[in-house]
């Protein structure tokens, strides 16, 4: 056989075969190329599932005349020069492939127009060849109408859905584009009938209000974090707004769509204490990096990308999810009261740490005001911003002042429903419940409260801030209690007494893999404390290593010990203490495992149960 160099358009349909495997990679390439152009509004519009036609228009710099023609040739592109360009890349489309791949399966019409024209191109072409080329008047548009795709590899035709199906890849992948540019207006229009509408004003929670509707978007909480060169900014569902599978789940790399380990594992684990297994977390989520920190030169049709280091994406990922949700945790719903000044605010003192502290601030006049903490690293920004957007809010006196301002900065996030037992409202203590419920009746309400998972939740909060904060107050034990363990066990025990001190542990080798406890960090029965002490063990002699998590599971295992049991009385003080306490997790409503520790029932939804209502 000869060996030839295969003609141009041999080439370019072998490249389609990557390139434009079906319907949608067809709306990507020309939607991307519309980003490129720095377009601010793009229209999509479909027939047949993008078979009979795909037209993406946009309002972009438009391709200069002399140029129409070579842009549908293969490696033609305005995007990069050189390999050292390559390492640089802040486009969506570098290859310079997508057109002339299209153009070899379809019939293709474009019509352009730059700025400084006076009027526009019309470049007609078919398999690849060029039939029609003229002038065409026209405003500064760039459209390009696909037709027939696959007219002429009708194996490719075989291989696509039904319609309806590519016309969903078309769909969600327009999703993906306005959620990645919520600058970028976006309509979309399936046999004529409109999908998609965004506004491009630049709220991705406006995007994701068209986008998932209102059920969803009111359920968002903002992110935002940078630490280490990693911006990670976007929204992240409440806890009580979860998925089943991970369909909800978005993440973006300056900018493109992406499928990252790394980063849904980070996600997820933020949330580890907060959902239950099978329960996936919603998020949109915007990673800004340094473009040689990844590696995009993949196959242009391939989603995964490469970091060059995995362990700064996750720790970044999993603290901007941790700190959001442990801002939006601690606020309360209050409602503001109009009135006017001008507050300055200089934050003087920022503590480390965040879960439940507080921070001191210090207003123009000298006052001191002690502000429930913000999310780290974003004290000053979010203060500044919490009080130049509410420079019209003046408490009404000056001894509530502090309560006031402590209003303003709640008042950005608005919590989830949420349980509340203070004696403020009338409540009523019903009793409890197969010795593991309490029942408490508010409002109309029946409050069903596992005392177990509450009172777990609680110890974990109160650790955790104490741990933070480092004012733990370790109890010390009248008599040591003596722990039997595993030689390996104990050898892990003696390997990390230290991380048993920052717990709160004082313990002593007793000999014999015994280990003899003198403080521990929460009072509670010996049994328990043995538990505690064993299991911590056990997760420690597993080679436990996950850093700042391994205090965090230890906590864990602390407060479940440390927890009153199910099928355990409560006397009424007990239980009014549990409630009163309870009351004060503020927009919390799981035990540190997932599982949620109120259930909530409405007199209406009791009288729906026997059939007094509909
Ligand atoms: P790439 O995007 O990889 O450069 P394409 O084949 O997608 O390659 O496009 C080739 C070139 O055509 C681009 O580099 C760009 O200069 C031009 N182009 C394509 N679409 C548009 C558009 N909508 N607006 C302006 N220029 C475009
Ligand atoms: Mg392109």
């Amino acid at each position: 056989m000869l060996i030839k160099i295969r003609p141009p358009y041999l080439a370019n349909m072998i490249a389609a075969g990557e390139v434009v495997e079906r319907p949608a990679s067809v709306v990507k390439e020309l939607a991307e190329n519309s980003i490129d152009a720095g377009a601010t509004a793009v229209t999509v519009e479909i027939e047949s599932g993008g078979v009979s036609l795909i037209r993406v228009s946009d309002n972009g710099c438009g391709i200069p005349r002399e140029d129409t023609s070579i842009a549908f040739l293969r490696h033609a592109t305005s995007k990069i020069d050189s390999p050292d360009d390559l390492e640089h890349i802040m486009t969506l489309g570098f290859r310079g492939e997508a057109l002339a791949s299209i153009c070899a399966v379809a019939k293709l019409e474009m019509v352009t127009k730059t700025d400084g024209e006076e009027c526009g191109v019309k470049i007609v072409a078919e398999a690849g060849d060029i039939t029609e080329q003229g002038d065409i008047g026209c405003p500064q548009v760039t459209s390009i109408a696909v037709r027939n795709l696959f007219f002429n590899t009708p194996a490719r035709i075989k291989f696509l859905k039904r319609d309806a199906t590519e016309a969903g890849y078309i769909e969600e992948y327009v999703r993906r584009l306005a959620m990645a540019h919520p600058e970028v207006s976006f309509r979309m229009t399936n046999g004529g009938k409109e999908k998609l509408f965004t506004a491009g004003d630049n709220s991705l929670k406006n995007a994701a209000y068209s986008i998932y509707g209102v059920d969803v978007a009111k359920e968002l909480i903002e992110v935002k974090h940078s630490d280490g060169g990693i911006t990670v900014t976007g929204l992240i569902g409440r806890p009580t707004l979860y998925r089943k599978n991970r369909s909800f789940q978005r993440f973006f790399i300056n900018g493109r769509y992406i499928v990252n380990r790394t980063a849904t594992a980070a996600l997820e684990e933020g949330y580890k204490s907060q959902l239950l297994g099978g329960s996936f977390p919603v998020a949109i989520l915007h990673i800004g990096v340094a473009p040689e920190f990844v590696d995009v030169n993949v196959h242009p049709a391939k989603l995964e990308v490469k970091f060059s280091d995995d362990t700064k994406v996750f720790q970044a990922v999993y603290w901007a999810v941790k700190n959001a949700l442990s801002s939006s945790f601690s606020l309360p719903e209050v409602e503001l009261k109009n009135a006017e000044i001008k507050p300055q605010i200089n934050v003087s003192h920022i503590p480390q740490g965040y879960a439940g502290q507080h921070l001191k601030a210090r207003l123009t006049g000298g006052e001191e005001l002690q502000i429930p903490m913000p999310p780290k690293g974003m004290q000053e920004d979010f203060l500044n911003s919490v009080f130049l957007e509410n420079q019209k809010t003046e408490p009404e006196t000056s001894e509530n002042k502090a309560a006031e301002y402590t209003k303003i900065v709640y008042q950005q996030e608005k919590p989830p429903q949420q349980q509340d037992f203070d004696g403020g409202e009338q409540i009523k203590i019903i009793g409890q419940l197969f010795g593991t419920y309490i029942l408490v009746e508010k409002a109309g309400t029946l409050y069903i409260l596992d005392q177990h998972a509450a009172h777990e939740r609680l110890i974990y909060e109160r650790l955790l801030t104490a741990k933070e904060n480092h004012t733990l107050s370790p109890q010390l034990m009248l008599t040591p209690i003596v722990v039997g363990l595993s030689p390996i066990e104990a050898e892990a025990v003696k390997a990390n007494t230290g991380f048993f001190e920052e717990l709160g542990f004082e313990l002593e080798d007793y000999g014999n893999n015994d280990i003899a406890v003198r403080q521990v960090p929460y009072a509670t029965s010996q049994d328990a404390i043995k538990d505690m002490v064993v299991e911590i063990a056990g997760m420690l002699s597993k080679g436990h290593s996950g850093g700042g998590r391994r205090a965090e599971r230890a906590l864990y295992t602390i407060a479940c010990k440390a927890a009153i049991k199910a099928n355990r009385l409560l006397n009424e003080a007990e239980i009014k203490s549990l409630l009163n306490d309870v009351s004060g997790l503020y927009g919390i409503n799981t035990c540190p495992h997932g599982r949620p520790f109120t259930v909530k029932l409405s007199k209406q939804e009791i009288e729906k149960l026997f059939k007094r209502t509909n």
